[in-house]
């Protein structure tokens, strides 16, 4: 029989577990052994073979394999030298290792992610109620599920209340099914209609529920089908989508300008096997092949710097996305705040308020009763050590109870409790409801403004303005503030629901709870100001608690509003539109609110960055331009949604993520500006010099050299180049700007100007001026001189980007020392080439005299005092 079908009982016999306690440590161990951890298979990762195959299909590698096979040919038909091809079939594979290591350390940091995002069950072992890690779930654990949670294994329901799973992931069907732990469901059931069951994956949008797991891992529903889930699609970010579609266009200039070339040469009578190398050549070298393969593992380097500031990104385009927010809507408890809540004051009605510090009497005795029996929070000791489990709002009452020498057991013995209705941030209420000695009382714990007082007593109308302004002198001091109402009921009415318990209540009083700020926070709005970026406060508590955080943390300020959720619902999308760049804080809102701010900003052009934590988060959390789920508060259903997670709950978090999203989109400029204007130089070079009839300056083998090894080695140390001074004070990225906005274009024409001079002069020096006596000018020595400048420059030209605004004299050679070494390296290589006299020969150069070599040192330092310029008077500007 199946486990569906069969009775609870004899589920908990063939598992050998117990309703009550659960597992035994030890059982569950042993059970671990047997049924292995409850995970997926991984998916089959691409092997080395597909990785290569990938590359070899790259159109350069195509082009470059053309190449080699037109310079085999030139070598047996016309006597050539064997070396070229062998040169070009070097450089190809150089290239493809290069790119497959580049690639492997992406997807390992990438990898590293996947393990971060550890899901948490809530299991009975032992009796004691516990968070383990959902891999180590075995068949036979008593779970305990509740609305925001992902199911973490298939499981039979054993009780229930209000439990709505959404199951699209399996079943394709968007609405919630409603569980039930008494339907009748046979095998032949469909997945939908097996309303006794739980599946894995799944997630719980309401209620709550306690199971018996029955399968775990590869056994359950999900691990069925779990091959056919591909959930880490590689997504490109718009930034890559962009460059995708600059390389395209890269390569139709570069073939353009190869067949100009071509052309040209064969008109001023050059051979067409050779003009055709050559053309073939500029069109592989105008292409910057390494740019994607920086990018990603920029992309990829900012994603593990996250990390360590506690981000996990889940979607890696939220990355530039972090780089260009502009707002940031924050929640205020346990983002802002430090959720950790602790009674301050209290106010049983007809009495005064006290201090929870002070003597109790009874009606205060009393009125932390009934906070204490309207509560889930519970304390729990694991090893020797007591732990509060539960919301920080209920914890508070519970620690309070405790400090009073009461404990919330003994007041469930003698109130024990038949009904609930759970807490809920749109109603911002809970009510549960006990047997007493001679009825039984319903109890209603929530937001003042939302607590439904019989209005027709006396008794509530006598307080009504004295329970106001109690609880705005409590939430002027930034306290969260809870009030207390019952019923009584001699026999339990026939319908419990809202409807019936939660009208007419008799007012019993307030407590007034202090969540101070997180300490970061103040700073983090700070820098976030300095930065261009607004931060806007959400939260359910009340206005007036909610607007004197806010202005202790520095988020409300003159000329800001602070609105509530019912001003908010009274706006129409247009006024909201017009007015959202005013409000800073939004108070009792429910998480259904947070899209429509989203929205009217996205309306405004800004992009938004929006935290959540619960079930209803996650449309706004998906409709943000980065949604980020909280770690440890958060629930599965928002981590889901979201395109990061912030590991510690910190707001302080999102800003220093958004720096390192300005440093990764800064470091990929970075690396456009240092590849093209390399490229676009030698496009500019081959033509010039071949339309005045000079022969062309680099041959195919020297332009692939400079690429792969020039710019190729040291470009991708730009990725790990550190945040500028002044990243976090410039405004955010806009989000239509193009990838050359900004001057870039501007900087790399400049830049890809003298780079063309340099080398030209050093070619016609070379080619044409007698400068030594020991060595005559000659097209050969005009090649070797054309070829290290135009390497060298280039390296040197590295140390240029590096900063928008500084010398690289204040930010020192030296700073970034993968790249210095790097930058030596490849100068070493190109002077290898050049003066060893078996590479020489290989790459047709000729040795040089003292007078050349002082030449291109010249020349190849002079793209360096042109930018050091144009920065001097940049910052002189500036200060200006
Ligand atoms: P934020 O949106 O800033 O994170 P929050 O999520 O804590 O705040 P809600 O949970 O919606 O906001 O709480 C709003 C109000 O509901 C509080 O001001 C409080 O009066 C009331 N409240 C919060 N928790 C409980 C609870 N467990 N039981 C009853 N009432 C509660």
């Amino acid at each position: 029989m199946k486990w569906m079908e069969k009775k609870l009982e004899s589920i908990f016999q063939t598992l050998h577990t117990d309703k009550e306690k659960g597992l035994t440590k030890q059982q569950a161990e042993d059970a671990l052994q047997q049924a292995g951890p409850n995970e997926f298979e991984e998916e089959k990762k691409e092997t080395l073979g597909d990785k290569l195959l990938h590359q070899l299909k790259d159109v350069t590698t195509i082009i470059l394999i053309v190449a080699a096979a037109i310079s085999t040919y030139l070598a047996i038909t016309k006597g050539h030298d064997f070396a070229e091809p062998i040169v070009i079939i070097a450089i190809v594979v150089i290239n493809a290792v290069l790119g497959i290591r580049q690639e492997r350390s992406a997807e390992k940091a990438l990898d590293a992610l996947k393990n971060m995002n550890t899901q948490l069950a809530m299991v009975i072992r032992d009796g004691v109620i516990q968070p383990i890690n959902a891999k180590e779930l075995v068949p036979g654990d008593i779970i305990v599920i509740e609305a925001g949670d992902m199911i973490p294994a298939d499981a039979r329901l054993i009780e229930s209340t209000g439990l709505l799973v959404e199951e699209s992931a399996l079943t394709g069907e968007s609405l919630p099914s409603e569980k039930d732990e008494h339907a009748q469901v046979s095998d032949s059931d469909p997945l939908g209609d097996r309303l006794n069951m739980l599946f894995s994956g799944c997630l719980v949008t309401n209620g709550r529920g306690k199971a018996v797991v029955v399968e775990t891992g590869m056994n359950t529903e999900m691990g069925k089908i779990a091959g056919l889930l591909n959930s880490t699609k590689k997504t490109k970010t718009p930034l890559q989508k962009r460059l995708h579609e600059l390389g395209k266009k890269l390569s139709i200039i570069a073939i353009a300008s190869g067949l100009v070339v071509f052309l040209i040469g064969l008109y001023h009578g050059e051979t067409a096997m050779e003009m055709l190398m050559t053309a073939v050549s500029l069109a592989v070298a105008a292409v910057p092949e390494t740019l994607p393969v920086i990018v990603t593992i920029t992309l990829a380097f900012g994603v593990q710097n996250m990390v360590k500031k506690n981000a996990i990104i889940r979607r890696i385009p939220a990355v530039e996305a972090l780089g260009s927010a502009s707002v940031i809507c924050s929640d205020k408890t346990g983002t802002l705040t430090q959720n950790r809540m602790s009674i301050q004051q209290l106010w049983a009605v007809e009495h005064d308020p006290v201090e929870a510090t002070a003597a109790f009497t009874d009606a205060e005795n009393e009125l932390l009763t009934m906070l204490s029996l309207a509560n889930n929070a519970s304390i729990e000791t694991n090893d020797g050590e007591e732990r509060i489990i539960g919301d920080p709002t209920e914890s508070a009452i519970i620690r309070l109870l405790q400090d009073k020498h009461m404990k919330r057991s003994d007041l469930e013995v003698m109130y024990p409790r038949v009904f609930e209705i759970p807490f809920d941030s749109d109603r911002k209420l809970m009510t549960t409801v006990h047997r007493t000695e001679n009825g039984f009382i319903s109890i209603t714990k929530g937001a003042f403004d939302r607590i439904p007082i019989d209005q027709d007593s006396d008794y509530s109308t006598k307080y009504a303005d004295k329970a106001k302004r109690i609880h705005d002198q409590f939430a002027e001091k930034a306290l969260r503030v809870i009030a207390v109402a019952s019923k009584f009921y001699k026999e339990l009415p026939e319908t419990l629901d809202a409807d019936e318990l939660e009208h007419g209540l008799t007012f019993a009083g307030l407590i007034g709870m202090i969540d101070p700020p997180r300490p970061e926070s103040k700073e983090a709005v700070r820098l976030a100001k300095e930065a261009g970026i607004k931060t806007v406060m959400i939260t359910g508590d009340h206005i007036v608690t909610a607007s004197a955080i806010a202005r202790e943390i520095g988020i409300l300020t003159d000329g800001d509003r602070s609105i509530t959720g019912a001003q908010l619902e009274k706006m129409s999308e247009a006024e909201l539109v017009q007015s959202v760049q005013d409000i800073a804080v939004y108070a009792r809102v429910s998480p259904e609110d947070k899209i429509r701010i989203v929205k009217a900003w996205q309306a405004n052009g800004a992009v938004v960055a929006m935290t959540g934590d619960g079930v209803n988060d996650a449309p706004a959390l998906k409709a943000a331009d980065v949604g980020a789920a909280m770690g440890i508060t958060g629930t599965d259903v928002a981590k889901n949604a979201a395109d990061m997670v912030l590991t510690d709950d910190n707001f302080a978090t999102i800003v220093d993520s958004v720096g390192e999203g300005r440093r990764v989109y800064e470091n990929i400029r970075k690396t456009i500006y240092f590849l093209l204007s390399c490229n676009i130089s030698e496009i500019f070079i081959m033509i010039i010099a071949i339309l005045l009839g000079w022969g062309a300056p680099v041959i195919a083998i020297q332009l692939l050299l400079i690429n792969v090894v020039a710019d190729g080695i040291p470009g991708f140390c730009l990725s790990k180049e550190d945040m500028e001074e002044d990243t976090m004070q410039r405004k955010p990225i806009g989000k239509n700007e193009g990838i050359f906005a900004n001057g870039l274009g501007k900087k790399i024409g400049i830049q890809a100007t003298v780079f063309t001079i340099i080398t030209l002069i050093g070619y016609y020096v070379g080619n044409f001026v007698t400068i030594s006596d020991t060595v005559a000018p000659s097209y050969e020595v005009g090649q070797t001189m054309a070829f290290v400048i135009l390497g060298w420059s280039s390296v040197v030209h590295i140390f240029n980007v590096r900063s928008n605004m500084k010398s690289i004299f204040t930010i020192g050679f030296y700073s970034n020392k993968p790249l210095f070494w790097c930058s030596m390296l490849s100068i070493g290589i190109i002077l290898a080439v050049s003066v060893v006299p078996v590479l020489a020969d290989i790459f047709q150069l000729v040795s040089l005299s003292g007078a050349h070599w002082a030449l291109i040192i010249v020349l190849s330092i002079i793209p360096l005092i042109v930018v050091e310029l144009i920065k001097l008077v940049g910052r002189s500007r500036r200060r200006a």
